[in-house]
């Protein structure tokens, strides 16, 4: 159909500009998390480039894999780049901002059967 074939044609230069590009975004850095059995923890490092903290009260790591309920799965790529917080829903935290952490950095441990950060500090105004 030629009227689709325009269209594709002119939206390939955009895709092709997208998927070349790399983000360098600045991000509250992962410090050390306790929880090895998450697949993405190497040696007490978090190496998934970027985590998701939320519940809005409770701040769960959401990005958490547990390596026992997926034993078939393994993150082994990248281990030389620490994790950043790519978001954190935790509105209850004094660090976050717009739903994002400014924390300088932020640790996370084990807590159950899931992590938490526990650079978490209630906010008087928003607990
Ligand atoms: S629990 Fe979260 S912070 Fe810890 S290694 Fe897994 S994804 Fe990273
Ligand atoms: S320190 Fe606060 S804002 Fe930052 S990730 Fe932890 S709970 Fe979220
Ligand atoms: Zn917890």
């Amino acid at each position: 159909m030629p009227g689709l074939m325009s269209a594709d044609l002119a939206v390939a230069p955009c895709v092709q500009l997208l998927t070349a590009m790399r983000l360098h975004i600045e991000m509250t850095v992962v410090a050390d998390c306790s929880a090895g059995q998450c697949v993405y923890n190497v040696h007490n490092r978090c190496h998934a480039k970027a985590i998701t903290i939320g519940g809005t009260m409770h701040p769960a790591c959401d990005t958490y894999l547990s390596s026992e309920k997926h034993p078939d799965l393994s993150h082994t790529q990248a281990l030389h780049i620490l994790a950043g917080v790519g978001a954190c829903k935790t509105i209850g935290c004094k660090h976050n901002q717009d739903l994002q952490c400014t924390a300088s950095s932020m640790r996370v441990q084990t807590h159950a059967a899931h992590a938490d950060c526990v650079t978490f500090e209630a906010s008087a105004q928003k607990s």
